[in-house]
């Protein structure tokens, strides 16, 4: 019996694998078809200058419109895609058409787009960054370029060489999720950013938790010391916002300000705030 009991826990065991295995395939052909399709679309998180409370951008973040199963967010698809050596395709398509929809917004309003780390090994990625912004006609001093920091680059030398590149252009660098990384403080001297990114894990628990806020505390006086800007990520609600305002954090994102949102919906709210450059012709279009 007990050898029987083993071998049904085995059987249960490699069919959960299995049926785990085959959904994960599901996804992995359905992206590879999704992003020609242009099935990944951006949308679009408010960032907000803190001192003046205005509108300063967005964060540009994937989104998966699946035919049959709707929205499907960036976590479920993006370690897929890196994986599988997708994620060039996928992140240069994202830019494509977030810097189409962008263009014609408001001159002062900029752009931060995600790249995963293993796009640092491409010798070309920075060629290929600047083509998109010529050929869609988006400046390059609008553009931000977010890295989260993982594991330390494994070719340190050719991501500088590729950032120093993208920053020749005047394209900025971001380091995002700060604080939750292998060795954050190493990663700061490795690259030469120009924005730290606080992880909204010490945001949302910041006046609840002593350590979060303390952890907070110390990395807008990092970001003093050093010089970089902060920009505070999952700002959820005022108290928040005033404890950040007081820390001198300069700018923040999160759903106090909206969600984030497809172009449509984004190109409404910048009419609502005249901030689209052709506001003027705006008025007249029919619903998007
Ligand atoms: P991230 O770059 O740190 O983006 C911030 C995430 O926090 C977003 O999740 C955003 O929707 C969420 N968020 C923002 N404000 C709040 C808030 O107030 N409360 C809460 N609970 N959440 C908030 P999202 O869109 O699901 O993206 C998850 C991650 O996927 C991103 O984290 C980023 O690392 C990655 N990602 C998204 N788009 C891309 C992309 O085009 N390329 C790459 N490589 N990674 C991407
Ligand atoms: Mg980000
Ligand atoms: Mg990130
Ligand atoms: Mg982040």
């Amino acid at each position: 019996a007990a050898k029987n009991s083993g071998r049904n826990r085995f059987a249960w065991f490699d069919l959960s694998m299995e049926r785990e295995l085959q959904a994960r395939n599901e996804l992995e052909v359905g992206l590879r078809n999704a992003i020609p399709r242009q099935e990944i679309v951006p949308y679009f998180e408010q960032q907000i200058d803190l001192t003046t409370g205005r509108l300063s951008g967005f964060e540009v973040l994937a989104r998966w419109e699946h035919a049959t199963r709707g929205l499907i967010v960036p976590d479920t698809f993006i370690p897929i895609a890196e994986e599988t050596g997708m994620i060039a395709d996928l992140s240069l398509s994202l830019m494509r058409q977030a810097f189409l929809a962008a263009k014609d917004w408001d001159a002062a309003l900029s752009l931060s787009v995600n790249i995963s780390p293993s796009q640092l090994r491409d010798a070309w990625l920075a060629q290929k960054i600047i083509k998109v912004l010529t050929e869609t006609g988006f400046p390059a001093s609008r553009l931000e370029i977010e890295i989260t920091e993982t594991a330390l680059f494994d070719n340190l030398p050719l991501a500088q060489s590729i950032v120093g590149s993208l920053k020749n252009q005047g394209i900025r660098l971001a380091l995002d999720d700060f604080g939750t990384g292998y060795s954050s403080l190493a990663h700061l001297r490795a690259l030469p950013f120009d924005r730290i990114k606080i992880d909204k894990s010490f945001i949302m628990s910041m006046t609840e938790n002593t350590e979060s806020a303390a952890i907070v505390t110390a990395i807008t006086r990092l970001g003093d010391s050093l010089n970089l800007p902060i920009t505070a990520e999952g700002i959820e609600d005022i108290a928040v916002e005033e404890r950040l305002r007081g820390l001198g954090c300069g700018k923040g994102q999160g759903y106090l300000y909206g969600r984030p949102t497809s172009i449509a919906n984004t190109r409404r709210l910048l009419a609502e705030r005249r901030l689209l450059q052709n506001a003027a012709s705006e008025a007249g279009e029919p619903d998007e």
